[in-house]
């Protein structure tokens, strides 16, 4: 999908000439050591650079123009190792183009309470150093996370590593470019959008393609391909008796397959990331696409079902950050309730079109009919998702502003076999219950489509949705739904005013 190593996240030290050089070389190797601690640290995914202490106003400026125009850094760690008077950061930090993360560490850990003397105070000045430049950062607006607590520590790395995966889903959501074939399925509200204003404010490149170019690319594709292909859903899935060869659908699963094989070369040759279809536009292609949907999206492709380009753009940025990390992430669809006081639930799923990277064990590979679009039944990869912890997130267009949605939830087991239900699923339980998670998703405006993740927590949204400067609400364990109305309103006169 990405290459981590490919990325960086240069680590800056601020200080001043005022210490002298002794403690500035002091300065610099303590910065050192910090900063190849954290490039080796495996909670990173990417390199974390050093750079020379930065003691001018001059020094500061020209490293943040570096950046900017440096491919490969994705962000800045900044760390006030001494006091570094803020007014030097203005410049730098009003040409600064990509987010950073303020790093309030301190090089020694704990107070040598017996040896403590003004040296180590001068030497360990992050307390009112770091304070110096929260100011500046909050009196320019600038967005930002803060860490705090020691560099070694774990929590703080994982902090870190948090922020540098949804950095680097910043920075991919910069190239990104999104293939739709057909409009969004047609009357439906939530998945339109300006895609305009999500260009300029993601870099999400969004275009419409005839189906027929696609077909023209489904159609051109070697029957050879396509038995290597049949050989592998074979290995790897438990194949239904009427879709193996000697089967009546059998025909239908080589039509997938070909299908797959000409979505693939389609995203490939226009380097795209995702892609959105819509059963209302399917001409030429005797199916919706299922399983092809399924294994692109395993592959890292963003997917959004009737012309869903938000949330295609959406999973794939998810699928950025998850990349590496236990746990699926997939396009989603809130679907049916199961409404028993004694224990509310959601079963999600789609038509067809979940990520088998949530899958729980060795899926089943069938062909149903499928009651709405009016073509040839679709083979569709058949599983549950795995217990545990997960998110569901929603991108949506106010018309003024995007306003990002999360509800934490728990994916629990079926109750049941759910013998006659031909499609993937997840059944979970909203935090903090169905009943307050679906009213403050409804008030907040919420799609029924999402981005689904059982690998990453809402601090990797929240961190990508400070980078990109939008509104985001969290739906979990402590939510009322009268703090969350006033809340949607307060943002409301922050955010549409942006
Ligand atoms: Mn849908």
């Amino acid at each position: 999908m990405i290459n981590f190593n490919e990325f960086e996240i240069w680590f800056l030290t601020g200080s001043q000439h005022l210490y002298g050089p002794e403690t500035l070389k002091q300065v610099a190797q303590h910065s050192q050591i910090v900063a190849k601690e954290l490039d080796a640290s495996k909670n990173i995914p990417v390199k974390v650079i050093f750079k020379p202490v930065l003691t001018s106003p001059e020094s500061i400026t020209n490293i943040c123009l570096e950046a900017n125009n440096s491919p490969n850094c994705i962000g800045l760690i900044t760390w006030m190792h001494t006091f570094s008077p803020a007014k030097m950061w203005i410049g730098g930090l009003k040409v600064l183009q990509k987010p950073f993360v303020h790093l309030h560490t301190q090089f020694n850990r704990d107070i040598p309470w017996a040896e403590i003397d003004m040296d180590f105070m001068n030497l360990n000045q992050s307390a009112h150093g770091g304070r110096e430049f929260g100011f500046i950062c909050t009196r320019m607006k600038k967005n930002r996370k803060v860490i705090v607590g020691h560099w070694q520590d774990k929590k703080v790395q994982e902090k870190l590593g948090i922020w540098s995966r949804a950095a680097c889903a910043w920075h991919d959501s910069k190239s990104m470019k999104i293939a739709r074939f057909g409009d969004n399925m047609r009357e439906v509200a939530v998945t339109e959008g300006d895609k305009v204003e999500a260009q300029m404010r993601f870099g999400y490149s969004i275009n419409g393609y005839g189906v027929g170019d696609l077909v023209d690319v489904v159609n051109a594709v070697q029957d050879s391909a396509i038995d290597v292909l049949i050989d592998e859903y074979s290995n790897k899935y438990i194949l239904g008796d009427k879709i193996k060869s000697e089967g009546k659908k059998h025909k239908g699963m080589r039509d997938a397959a070909r299908i797959e094989l000409g979505i693939r070369k389609f995203m490939d040759d226009g380097g795209f990331k995702g892609f959105t279809t819509t059963f209302e536009d399917l001409h030429g292609l005797n199916q919706l696409m299922g399983i092809s949907v399924q294994r692109l999206m395993a592959e890292g492709y963003g997917f959004g079902a009737e012309g869903d380009w938000k949330t295609a753009a959406l999973v794939r940025a998810m699928k950025v950050m998850a990349q590496g990390l236990k746990g699926g992430t997939s396009f989603m669809e809130d679907y049916t309730y199961h409404l028993d006081p004694a224990g509310m639930k959601v079963l999600g799923a789609h038509m067809l079109e979940v990520c088998e990277s949530v899958a729980q064990g060795k899926p089943v590979l069938e062909s149903h009919p499928l009651s709405i679009g009016g073509k040839e039944d679709p083979p569709r990869l058949i599983f549950n998702a795995p217990a545990g912890p997960a998110l569901n997130a929603s991108l949506i267009d106010l018309g003024n502003c995007f306003r990002m949605i999360v509800n934490e939830v728990e994916v629990v087991e079926p109750d049941a076999e759910l013998p006659k239900l031909p499609v993937a699923r997840a059944l979970w339980i909203p935090q903090p219950n169905l009943e307050i998670a679906a009213q403050s998703w409804i008030l907040a405006g919420g799609a029924h489509h999402t981005g689904f993740s059982q690998a990453i927590t809402s601090e990797y949204i929240e961190d990508f949705c400070e980078m990109a400067n939008i509104e985001m609400v969290i739906i979990d364990s402590n939510t009322n739904i009268s703090d969350f109305k006033k809340e949607l309103r307060w943002n409301e006169a922050y955010y549409s005013n942006l």
